[in-house]
């Protein structure tokens, strides 16, 4: 290590207990997307009692504050996540829901990063801005919560990330990073790989008629077996989906809200279509789409589709990786880290967003146990889920914008974003939303169907 290093692992050491019992309270206090509000005043208590003046977003959880190094420089973006999920049966779930993916660690392991660079000589050799910020709405879910919002004009868009950048909080950014949790079990305390799928957010309602479900099923429309047949129909296209897109359908029925003697009129359905990239997203959705709309005609049922842009596909800039990896080695050894230049998750995340137009890494720390997601998800070691990775994001800060950040400097500009412009990323997205009343019968029962995005 060298001498800046042992600084930042001193800066963050004296920090630690901050950094520790933030992660026990706000595993305590999960909220899903959009609502984290006590996360979001827990933290804004800690971050201005270490001396930060914060711009809240105000209708939606979540904020940023601008570290200036004092001299001129690109401005890098450290994330952390508020959201939690809702999983009502992990036993630790608090009002149905648990941080079962550990964005409560990223927020935790910020506060550290906060911490250490009010440390003396923190920033000591460094230029340009670190802007510290924490997001709200990483996971896609409760898309129809998030659509009231949208129609009331809270948010435009359904990823807090994706929502920040609209709001113009990565304008002057030029180059992003992030950490997150895993559980990538003893051996191993960093994990990255070269990026990951997008995904478009759907919801699909499928509407029939009621009528007594056991003396009139004849007058009635059965939307539920319109929405079985519809899925069925995408099962039926999945082996036209080629391994080259890691196409992924993983519906969810949304449940009825009608007596077992009444024939269902209406049954929602909720999914993603996730590929690895934009183009056979919107190619793979129109068939998905296709498939639907046909199962409602077959069945006399209406369908209404409705897309919106979910996340961009993820790519991690080589170059910046490996400035990371090389941080990371630094940290904790080479043996303890494993950087894969060729693997691709079929997960999403809406920091893909942000690498579709800057250069951008979100790495992996350990210190979880169980599943992602799932009931057996528990922190095992909080030590190296915030306090390893807060360090990490020191060391790779401290790699970017020293020297005159010609690290930063170099990987901004060779680096090839998707879209020359936040603008521009704006207007390919936009272009994905859909709202279709998908079929429509006349008075003699001839339908007409339109389930195209044109
Ligand atoms: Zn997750
Ligand atoms: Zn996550």
């Amino acid at each position: 290590m060298t001498d800046r290093q042992q600084l930042i692992v001193k800066n963050v050491d004296a920090n630690k207990q901050l950094i520790l019992d933030a992660e026990r309270w706000l595993w305590a206090h999960p909220q899903t997307g959009y609502t984290e509000w006590e996360a979001n005043e827990y933290l804004t208590e800690k971050f201005e009692a270490l001396g930060y003046e914060l711009t809240q977003a105000g209708n939606i959880p979540g904020f940023y504050t601008d570290v200036k190094t004092g001299k001129p420089g690109p401005t890098l973006c450290i994330m952390g996540e508020l959201d939690a999920l809702d999983i009502a049966n992990h036993p630790e779930s608090v009002n149905g829901m648990t941080h079962c993916c550990g964005h409560h660690g990223q927020v935790a392991a910020l506060l550290g990063v906060a911490a250490a660079l009010k440390q003396p000589g923190a920033l000591d050799g460094l230029c340009g801005t670190i802007r510290l910020m924490a997001v709200p709405a990483e996971e896609m879910i409760q898309l129809a919560f998030r659509e009231e919002l949208r129609k009331k004009g809270t948010i435009g868009y359904m990823g807090g990330k994706v929502e920040f950048m609209s709001r113009g909080y990565f304008d002057d950014v030029d180059i992003a990073m992030m950490v997150h949790g895993a559980n990538a079990g003893d051996d191993i305390d960093f994990r990255c790989g070269l990026g990951n799928n997008g995904c478009m957010a759907k919801t699909i309602k499928y509407k029939g008629k009621s009528s007594h479900a056991g003396g009139a099923p004849h007058l009635g429309v059965n939307a539920q077996y319109a929405a079985m047949l519809g899925l069925q129909a995408v099962n039926d296209l999945r082996e036209t989906f080629q391994e080259k897109d890691t196409i992924r359908f993983h519906p969810i029925m949304m449940g009825v809200n009608v007596a077992v003697n009444i024939i269902p009129d209406e049954m929602k359905i909720e999914s993603y279509v996730r590929g690895r990239t934009i183009e056979a997203i919107k190619r793979e959705n129109k068939k998905v789409n296709r498939a639907l709309t046909g199962a409602a005609l077959a069945m006399g049922a209406g369908v209404e589709l409705c897309d919106r842009p979910g996340y961009s596909p993820e790519y991690h800039d080589p170059a910046f990786m490996k400035l990371v990896e090389q941080c990371c080695c630094d940290l904790v050894g080479a043996d303890r880290v494993a950087f894969d230049y060729n693997a691709w998750s079929t997960g999403s995340s809406d920091f893909g967003d942000i690498t579709c137009v800057m250069p951008g890494v979100q790495w992996h720390c350990a210190g979880a146990t169980g599943t992602g997601h799932g009931i057996d998800y528990y922190i095992t070691d909080p030590n190296r889920l915030c306090v390893n990775s807060a360090k990490s994001q020191l060391f790779v800060t401290d790699a970017l914008l020293s020297n005159d950040a010609a690290n930063a400097k170099e990987i901004i500009k060779n680096y090839k974003p998707q879209y020359p412009s936040i603008k521009a990323y704006f207007e390919a997205i936009n272009d994905l939303i859909l709202d279709k009343d998908a079929v429509k019968y006349d008075e003699n029962g001839a339908a007409t169907v339109d389930f195209l995005n044109i």
